[in-house]
């Protein structure tokens, strides 16, 4: 199940629990709910955090190759600084540069983002 499932799932929950709601019900109903709530919350938040995080693994960490302008001129893929024959980094925008040819080897990653053509 995907965060978004465990979502619907814990609104249902939550749902459920509300209905028990009276004046003179349990306290534990309502104690459900404010739980699922936070819950909801946290599952939330760690969803947005790890896809920043694939972002930011994606950016600093998996080469892509600077564009080759000629003259020993060469550009960040991303932000199209110049960028120094052989630097880790783009000293702009922080994107990992690559600068040997490599086997054609998929950078792990679910959705296949991050592999755009380079710009000429
Ligand atoms: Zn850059």
């Amino acid at each position: 199940m995907d965060y978004k499932g465990l979502i619907r799932q814990m609104e249902s929950l939550k749902r459920n629990s509300k209905s028990f709601i009276t004046e003179d019900s349990d306290p534990i109903w309502q104690a459900d709910v404010d739980a699922l709530d936070e819950a909801m919350d946290i599952i939330a938040d760690y969803e947005k955090v790890t896809e920043q995080l694939s972002q930011m693994i994606q950016k600093y960490e998996v080469e892509k190759d600077p564009i080759d302008r000629g003259m020993g001129v060469y550009q960040c893929p991303d932000c199209s600084c110049m960028v120094n024959l052989g630097h880790e980094h783009c000293r702009r925008c922080g994107r990992r540069l690559g600068w040997m040819p490599k086997p054609k080897a998929r950078p792990a990653g679910k959705t296949g983002k991050g592999k755009k053509k380079a710009r000429r």
